[in-house]
C-alpha cells in the first residue's frame, strides 16, 4: 500500500484555500431543519385526521421516512458543532433531529466524533468497520453465515440495511456505556429512552394501523436511506493503521439537489477531512483535493458503489484485501485493484 498520511496532514494543506465563514456555524441550516419538522408533522397530521387511501398514506410514509433520513444528516452536522457553537443547543437541537433514529448526542459524539472519525477504518478502534477474514474464522455463528453463497449474503445485507443504523446504534449504547462518567448515565439514558418513550406513546394514541405509516415504514426507509451512504463510505476501502481518509473514505455522487437536501453527506471524503467545517464548502474542498491529489481521490456514483458493494464480498482479508470465505477468493479495495468503475479481478487466497 501507498505512504499514507492522517488527516491532518492533507487539511493543514488545503486549510488557507477555503474562506474564513466555512469554518464558523451555519444557524441557517436550522430552517432547512424546521421544514422538515413542518412536513414531517403535517404528514402524521394527514394520516391520523384525512383517512387516506393507502397509496397516499405510503405517499405520505415515505416523505416521513426521506424527512427522517434528511434530519439525520442535519443531527449529524449539528452535532460537529458546525451549525451551531453554544453545547447546550448544540446537544439539544442534535438530539432532537436524531429522535427518530432514537440516537442520543451523547452517544452518537463518543460513537461517531471520538470513535469512527479518530480511527476510521483501524481494524479494532473503529466501532463502524466491517469484520476481518479472522474474526470470521474465530466465531462459529459468523464461519456458517459466511458459507452462503455470496449472493445469498448481499441479498440479507442489503434488506438488512432497512433497520441497521438502529441496530448498530443500540449495538453502540450497550459498547459505548460504560466508559462514560456514572454522573453523566442518566442523561445518556434519558437520551435513549426518551425517543423510544415517543414513539411507543404514538403507537398507544393513534393506533397500530396509523402508526406503521407515521412511524414504522419511514423508520424502515431512513434507515435505507442513511445506510446507503454509510455502507459505501468506507467498505469498499481498505483497513488501515494510519486514519488517511483519501485511503479509507470513499465519496460518492448523487445529483445536486439530494446534496442539497442531504446536507452534502455524499462528500465523506471532505467531511472526514474537515469534520468541523460547514458541509456547504465540501464541493469546494473536493475541487482543491482533485488539484492537490487527484491520483489518490475515490469517487463513485451512489449506483455504482452500491453495485460494487454487492459484488464484493465483506470480511477484510489482511487489511487492503475483501474475501469470500465460502470459496476463498480474494477481491481487492479502493486503491488495490478495486476500480472506481466497480470492478475488481477475484484470485484464490494463498
Ligand atoms: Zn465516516
Ligand atoms: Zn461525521
Amino acid at each position: 500500500m501507498r505512504e499514507l498520511h492522517s488527516f491532518g496532514w492533507y487539511a493543514k494543506q488545503l486549510k488557507g484555500h477555503l474562506p474564513k465563514k466555512a469554518f464558523r456555524p451555519d444557524p441557517g441550516k436550522l430552517l432547512g431543519g424546521a421544514a422538515y419538522l413542518l412536513i414531517t408533522t403535517a404528514a402524521m397530521l394527514g394520516i391520523v385526521f384525512l383517512s387516506l387511501p393507502l397509496p397516499v398514506n405510503l405517499l405520505l410514509s415515505l416523505i416521513i421516512g426521506m424527512s427522517f433520513a434528511a434530519m439525520g444528516f442535519l443531527g449529524h452536522e449539528i452535532l460537529h458543532g458546525t451549525v451551531v457553537r453554544s453545547p447546550f443547543w448544540r446537544n439539544t437541537l442534535g438530539g432532537l433531529f436524531f429522535w427518530p433514529l432514537c440516537t442520543g448526542p451523547r452517544l452518537w459524539r463518543k460513537w461517531h466524533n471520538m470513535s469512527h472519525h479518530v480511527h476510521t477504518q483501524h481494524e479494532e478502534k473503529d466501532p463502524d468497520t466491517w469484520l476481518t477474514d479472522t474474526a470470521v474464522r474465530k466465531n462459529a455463528m459468523l464461519r456458517l453465515i459466511y458459507r452462503l453463497p455470496i449472493s445469498v449474503r448481499a441479498f440479507f445485507e442489503f434488506a438488512t440495511q432497512t433497520v441497521m443504523f438502529t441496530l448498530h446504534s443500540l449495538r453502540m449504547f450497550k459498547t459505548y456505556a460504560s466508559e462514560f462518567k456514572s454522573n453523566a448515565a442518566p442523561a445518556l439514558w434519558l437520551q435513549l429512552l426518551l425517543p423510544w418513550i415517543t414513539w411507543i406513546s404514538l403507537l398507544l394514541i393513534a393506533g397500530v394501523t396509523n402508526w406503521i405509516f407515521m412511524y414504522l415504514i419511514p423508520l424502515l426507509i431512513a434507515n435505507g436511506v442513511v445506510m446507503a451512504y454509510i455502507s459505501t463510505n468506507h467498505r469498499l476501502n481498505p483497513q488501515v493503521e494510519i486514519n488517511d481518509p483519501l485511503a479509507n473514505s470513499l465519496t460518492v455522487t448523487v445529483p445536486k439537489w439530494v446534496d442539497v437536501i442531504h446536507f452534502h453527506f455524499s462528500h465523506h471524503t471532505e467531511h472526514h477531512l474537515f469534520p468541523a467545517v460547514n458541509s456547504t464548502y465540501y464541493p469546494l474542498v473536493k475541487q482543491k483535493i482533485k488539484e492537490y491529489w487527484p491520483h489518490l481521490y475515490h469517487e463513485m456514483p451512489m449506483s455504482k458503489a452500491l453495485i460494487a458493494l454487492w459484488k464484493t464480498p465483506r470480511p477484510y482479508f489482511n487489511g487492503k484485501n475483501l474475501i469470500d470465505p465460502s470459496r476463498g477468493e480474494v477481491y481487492g479495495t479502493l486503491g488495490n485493484g478495486l476500480t472506481e468503475s466497480g470492478e475488481s479481478a477475484s484470485t484464490r487466497a494463498q
